[in-house]
């Protein structure tokens, strides 16, 4: 028998795998692109390559040290997912054809003999007769073997199957045998921990030497999750157990004497209480009950193999309100951190297209405008005005209320309603001025009761005799004697569901706020994120999950959540979820793609319980060019057609498609609501100018269309004298900007700087026609202070201000800021969709919303999943009339 290890040219490869080793447990990545994805050339559409490129023999192996993903801290007054990389939204593009999909190969060390050391690896008994090898391994006797002899000295053929003499069922390595689909620890690098795999072939190849054929297990710490249990969250129980490995579909041959030990892994059910799968392991090294995936770093169930088990897994035994798929009315959403609502209105709306009945049933959010908006258009939906930790406080004094009066206990009918009414007065009996009686309890919230230091649960109380506007908030404490009513409250609540309680809730979307990674945040804690105040949502979020137990999650978050400290709290989220054992997948969707003039990119994580089948990303619907990119090591959750993979794309959408309908008003105007005066010139205006009805009957017909209709939010941020002097100076053409301006000239490097033969013009109050800082804003390298849009153009990105200082956000034709109303149309919101509070706030409201577009493919998604429609694969396309689609009789009901 000849000896692998022995072979000079398998220890070059060897050498070059240990190298390489070293980096890919740490990266994730071991062939991770060199370049920064953004300064590669310009493509018109979204598209991945689809193998991975086996990186050349000459590269030296990839480094570990430098993050290119890093992101740069810059004090451009920017906010966090305001990330327009100056440089990137003007001149450089993404190319995703050079972009490599990178499956975490492990690459193996050959286990070194010292020369004291026999090397007795060997194959055992027959082998496998020829026949049926090729029936089962048939790439391996391909006929051109003869090229691919050997796998080591010409490097081109690096990755390609090795081809086999013969195969074999039993080996002999350090006087253990082994069996052909056995588990074992195969020896890694220096330092490193061994690797784990599951041995399905072991082959004598072409090169004479002796092979096995290694799939990998990852521990949670090889997958994205990358810190695993090292998590700074304050958590002790956030762990993810040492014995716990993940099942990947990568395969690669390794000489035979890497083997080091059996190990012994068994496969469990996957199930959601956590408890109940501890106590259903049975005596092991280690388990797997989930596959994970580079790709879109998915962890999901895997198909029960009959083979393996003889039966299907039995289902999760979590205690839950919800049925399994599509047998429900309706499933009910939480939205966290609901802002005006856009991301649960476009899930909606998708998951409706799809079939499937959702609705906003509860929705959180602190800011009272936000709520106030979010309320005028969902008015079912219960809007809690609250911090989302306060509302976690709340949930599980819901819960204990709920159990100490016992409702939701089956064995307790839930009584009738006979007062609903908590808008009215309480009628009860008078009572002698002076004294107060508590009439009923309307509400409950968490926090501090105003006087006193303490925070606490409060009760909302409507007083005997009083109206709506006498209500007070009363400390539980001082509520004793009111047991009834609070039972009274507690039973009104359940049977309206004012709350959601375990098990009850189907899904719960939300971007939990991340402030701490904000470029413009100077004390950024690069170590541990989530020590930092403004990156605890993050953890409070998780937590409310992991109280309710949702079956589906969709988080949402700026990409900077896989930037910032290499991706800390992108990898935390993840983490969370599988730990709680929900499948995960992540994807960075560009809104642009989905059907609008924006670029905007965001992450979105799919969590679904082991009983579902866990969501798909859709695919691109609309041919845009991608500007800037995601971090180069999640560059394979960019939810993109694979290179090569045929498609149709509808035509990129410009500002024009989406305002050009709308009538001209002035810097100053003042009217909230007004005429439209002119018809929908675009097919996205005629969308767009759908009324509610309309939209959720999914008949985008002209003549539908409620000519009644006013036109809402259609006026711009005010801008102040002199501003408004600058941007009537701004001319009317394509790219102008500050620049245009007397005095300004352009030298090297595209740097501006004042023209020595003009003299500074003055405006009427004095001030410089040519601020200082749009000067010196990013070095003068910047073309956006007071910047125009044009008709043939997209923006880069909504934000949530509407200052024009520092960006583009200029009427292509008029003297004035973008209006609400057009921003809103830029992120995707139908018109009929009213915003509440000052101006800025609604700028806000719309900033920070998620592109309605992107969310209702992701709803759609969302549906497909819940009927268990599609296949196991990452993504799906859209169907062509997307969202034009009528299938009311599909609808569940
Ligand atoms: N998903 C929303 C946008 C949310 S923006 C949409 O698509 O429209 C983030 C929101 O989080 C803001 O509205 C902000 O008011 C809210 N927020 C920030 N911190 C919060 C906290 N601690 N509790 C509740 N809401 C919070």
């Amino acid at each position: 028998m000849s000896s692998p290890g022995e072979d000079g040219s398998s220890i070059r490869r060897s050498k070059r795998r240990a190298a390489e080793i070293a980096t890919a447990a740490i990266t994730g990545s071991p062939q991770e692109p060199k370049e920064d994805p953004i300064e590669r050339k310009r493509a018109r559409s979204v598209q991945k390559k689809k193998k991975t490129e086996a990186p050349k023999k000459s590269e030296p192996p990839p480094k570990a040290e430098a993050d290119p993903s890093e992101i740069v801290a810059s004090d451009d007054g920017l906010e966090a997912g305001e990330e327009e990389d100056e440089q990137a939204g003007e001149t450089h593009v993404l190319e995703r054809l050079s972009t490599s999909v990178s499956p975490m190969k492990k690459r193996i060390v050959a286990k070194r003999k010292t020369d004291a050391e026999e090397d007795d690896s060997c194959f055992l008994g027959d082998p496998v007769p020829e026949e049926e090898a090729k029936l089962r391994w048939p790439k391996r006797y391909e006929k051109d073997s003869a090229k691919r002899v050997s796998i080591t000295n010409n490097g081109k053929d690096d990755d390609d199957d090795v081809k086999a003499k013969r195969h074999y069922l039993q080996a002999r390595v350090d006087r253990c045998t082994y069996n052909l689909y056995e588990d074992a620890y195969v020896k890694a690098g220096e330092g490193e921990d061994n690797y784990i795999c599951r041995i399905v072939e072991f082959f004598e190849g072409c090169d004479g030497q002796l092979h096995f054929s290694a799939q990998w297990f990852y521990r949670a710490q090889d997958t994205a999750i990358k810190n695993a249990s090292s998590f700074d969250d304050g958590k002790p129980d956030h762990f993810h157990d040492d014995r716990r490995v993940f099942l990947s579909d990568v395969k690669d041959d390794n000489p035979l004497n890497c083997l080091v030990s059996k190990v012994h892994i068994v496969r469990v059910t996957p199930n959601l209480d956590l408890s109940s799968k501890r106590e259903s392991i049975p005596p092991c090294d280690l388990y797997f009950d989930m596959s994970y995936s580079v790709s879109y770093s998915t962890f999901a169930n895997m198909p029960v193999e009959e083979a393996e088990t003889g039966k299907l897994a039995p289902k999760s035994d979590i205690a839950s309100g919800s049925s399994t798929s599509g047998q429900r009315n309706q499933l009910l959403l939480l939205d966290l951190y609901s802002g005006c609502g856009a991301m649960s209105t476009g899930l909606c709306l998708g998951a409706n297209l799809s079939g499937v009945n959702l609705q906003t049933r509860w929705a959180v959010d602190f800011n009272p405008h936000a709520c106030e908006s979010l309320k005028f258009n969902h008015p079912e939906t219960e809007v809690r005005n609250e911090l989302a930790q306060d509302f976690l406080a709340v949930l599980h004094e819901w819960e204990r209320l709920c159990q100490k009066f016992g409702f939701g206990n089956e064995n307790v009918l839930p009584e009738e309603d006979s007062s609903d009414d908590d808008e009215g007065p309480d009628e009860g009996s008078t009572v002698s001025s002076g004294e107060f009686e508590v009439g009923k309890i309307i509400d409950m919230c968490y926090g501090e009761t105003s006087g006193v230091k303490k925070v606490g649960l409060k009760f909302k109380v409507r007083w005997k005799g009083y109206g709506p506007n006498d209500d007070t908030w009363e400390p539980i404490e001082g509520l004793g004697k009111c047991e009834e009513r609070i039972r009274d409250f507690v039973r009104r609540g359940y049977n309206k569901k004012i709350l959601p309680l375990p098990g009850t809730v189907d899904v719960i979307c939300g971007g939990p706020p991340c402030q701490g990674i904000s470029g413009f945040n100077r004390f950024r804690n690069y170590e541990a994120p989530l020590q930092d105040e403004k990156n605890k949502q993050m953890v409070v979020y998780m937590e409310i999950i992991e109280f309710l137990k949702p079956r589906f999650v969709l988080m949402e978050n700026v990409v900077d959540i896989l930037k910032f400290a290499k991706g800390y709290l992108g990898r935390y989220a993840l983490s969370r979820l599988v730990a709680m054992n929900y499948q995960s997948r992540l994807g960075i969707m560009a809104a642009g793609s989905y059907g609008l003039p924006q670029f905007r990119m965001r992450v979105f994580l799919w969590g679904a319980r082991p009983t579902e089948k866990l969501p798909q990303f859709p695919l691109p619907t609309h041919d845009v060019v991608i500007r800037g990119g995601g971090p180069v090591e999640f560059e394979s959750s960019v939810v993109a057609y694979e290179e090569n993979q045929p498609r149709q794309l509808k035509k990129e959408l410009l500002l024009y498609d989406a305002i050009s309908d709308l009538p001209p008003v002035a810097n100053d105007e003042s009217r909230d609501e007004m005429d439209y005066l002119a018809a929908p010139e675009t097919d996205f205006q005629k969308y767009i100018r759908l009324s509610r009805e309309e939209l959720m009957n999914l008949s985008p017909t002209g003549e539908m269309l409620s000519q009644k209709r006013k036109l809402l939010d259609h006026r711009p941020l005010r801008l102040n004298d002199d501003d408004y002097q600058r941007v009537c100076y701004i001319p009317k053409k394509k790219g102008a900007n500050f620049r245009c301006l007397p005095g300004v000239t352009v030298g090297a490097e595209n740097k501006v700087d004042w023209d020595p033969n003009v003299e500074r013009v003055l405006l009427p109050s004095g001030k410089p026609l040519v601020p200082n800082y749009a000067m010196s804003f990013i070095n003068g390298k910047s073309s956006k202070p007071f910047g125009r849009l044009w008709w043939d153009e997209t923006v880069p990105t909504v934000v949530t201000r509407a200052e024009p200082h520092n960006q583009v956000i200029l009427h292509p034709e008029q003297d004035r800021v973008l209006s609400i109303r057009e921003n809103a149309r830029l992120q995707g919101f139908p018109d009929f969709y009213k915003f509440f509070g000052p101006l800025k706030e609604r700028y806000m409201q719309i900033g920070n919303a998620v592109a309605v577009p992107v969310s209702r493919a992701l709803g759609y998604a969302l549906g497909q999943a819940v009927q268990r429609k599609g296949d196991d694969k990452h993504v799906f396309i859209l169907p062509p009339d997307f969202p034009n689609r009528t299938i009311q009789s599909e609808i569940i009901d």
